[in-house]
């Protein structure tokens, strides 16, 4: 028997032809997609029927960066009132494992009500020890998301706590595969390419072959990082880690904004693939990351929210706009791509390809229903993308990860939201206050 079938929804497929449906009908069996298409016929009838009429039926959302701990900074008063570098290491330095859990359970709930499935997540180093990752693992698949999972390792402050990193990561690693967890896999996190020795990367390298897993490095944020790695290394950051052979097609490159000719060129011979963080552009300032080359290089890119925000949405609505401002090309970089990049193409960088990232059979059921009524323009086939981003999150009526729902007529299921984000408040105004007076 079908578990669900959705029907009557405007469907926005992501599959390789960019097929919208009118009045389509997606079908879910065993938590994967079975048929998609306008005359979706059950063999019997399923469990549950859905009727999407007026509604947009899309796949879940692939947040490709971001540092789940953050949250915990979102709205403060503090966070535009200094570089935003400097406020997340004086951050990082103030908080502990107990905020670092609460952080990411406030970004899950975040990242899963607007209607993200699958993330990439870092944790710092200096909160490394113990079983930080599996406790973070634990949370977010209580809340329900997909998630690749890893410490961002530097030897800024001691080669021990690089060291440690490295080995908690491969740690993990081994043991979400031992215990075949579905929805959480680990990976080889690595900070601020500036910050991390060759020695590190090495191993970080080395480890990568050890244990076959992807890896997610910050690269060529700022000009002072690239002047800085040219300070240190005599060289730029991705030149760096070309010739140290860390570039493979198991690496992701977070941030990218400053990169030469070569370094793209580097980038695509070894297959590695970008995340690109489009608010990280504008408050750093200076530059936007070359998007248009890159993917013109063959180059897969993802988007991601980084340390600033947890909703998709807002992320693509600054990429639209800080691109179309550095372009005389308006049609350079169009919302079909940028729902193509936080979709099916963000899927690519973790390995999810194939898995989800498109409504088509046989890829795992992560479904969004969008309920855009309150839009006082008509939503068609023709205009869904723009009307997508107009709706923006407060249309996330319906959340599916792998035909489980997660989110149901815009109540959270998995986990008490409303309580979550009470008990944290007092935590974050004390955290707030430390910050202030450091
Ligand atoms: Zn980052």
């Amino acid at each position: 028997m079908s578990d669900l079938l959705i029907k009557n929804g405007l469907v926005i497929t992501m599959d390789e032809h960019g097929n919208v449906i009118s009045n389509g009908a997606v079908l879910v069996e065993d938590g994967r997609i079975e048929a998609v298409g306008k005359n979706v016929k059950p063999k019997t009838k399923p469990e549950e029927i859905i009727d999407a009429r007026g509604k947009i039926v899309m796949p879940g959302l692939v947040c490709a960066h971001v540092h789940i701990h953050m949250s915990l900074l979102h709205g403060s008063p503090l966070d535009l009132s200094c570089s935003s570098t400097l406020l997340r290491q004086l951050f990082e330095e103030k908080i502990g494992r107990r905020e670092a859990r609460m952080g990411a359970l406030l970004s899950g709930l975040e990242l899963v009500e607007s209607g993200v499935t699958s993330i990439a997540g870092d944790l710092p180093c200096s909160i490394g020890g113990g079983k930080i990752l599996e406790e973070v693992a634990t949370l977010l698949e209580r809340v329900g998301l997909r998630a690749s999972l890893g410490i961002s390792v530097t030897d800024e402050r001691s080669d021990r706590e690089g060291a440690r990193g490295v080995r908690e990561n491969e740690r993990f690693i081994k043991k979400m595969r031992k215990k075949r967890a579905t929805k959480v896999q680990g990976m080889l996190g690595v900070g601020d390419t500036c910050t991390v020795s060759d020695e590190l990367l090495c191993h970080v390298r080395e480890a990568a072959d050890r244990c076959r897993a992807r890896v997610s490095v910050e690269t060529s944020r700022s000009i002072v990082k690239v002047y800085s790695s040219f300070e240190k290394f005599g060289k730029g950051n991705v030149e760096r880690l070309g010739d140290l052979g860390v570039l493979g097609p198991d690496v992701v490159l977070t941030y990218c904004v400053h990169l030469s000719r070569n370094e793209i060129s580097l980038m695509k011979k070894s297959g590695a693939k970008v995340a690109h963080i489009p608010i990280s552009d504008v408050l750093e300032g200076g530059k936007v990351a070359p998007v248009v080359e890159m993917r013109a290089a063959g180059i897969p890119v993802g988007l991601g929210g980084g340390g600033y925000s947890s909703d998709m949405f807002q992320n693509v609505h600054f990429a639209y706009c800080i691109h179309k401002l550095q372009s005389v090309d308006l049609g350079m970089l169009s919302l079909y791509e940028l729902f193509k990049m936080v979709t099916v193409e963000g899927a690519k960088l973790y390995g999810w390809d194939g898995k989800v990232g498109s409504l088509e059979k046989g890829k795992m059921a992560d479904i969004l229903i969008l309920d855009p009524s309150f839009l006082p323009t008509p939503v068609l086939s023709t205009n869904v993308f723009v009307q997508v981003l107009r709706a923006g999150r407060r249309a996330v009526e319906t959340v599916m990860v792998g035909g489980k729902f997660i989110v149901r007529d815009r109540r959270l299921l998995t986990v008490d939201g409303v309580r979550i984000k009470e008990e944290a408040k007092g935590m974050i105004e004390n955290l707030w206050k430390k910050l202030k007076k450091s």
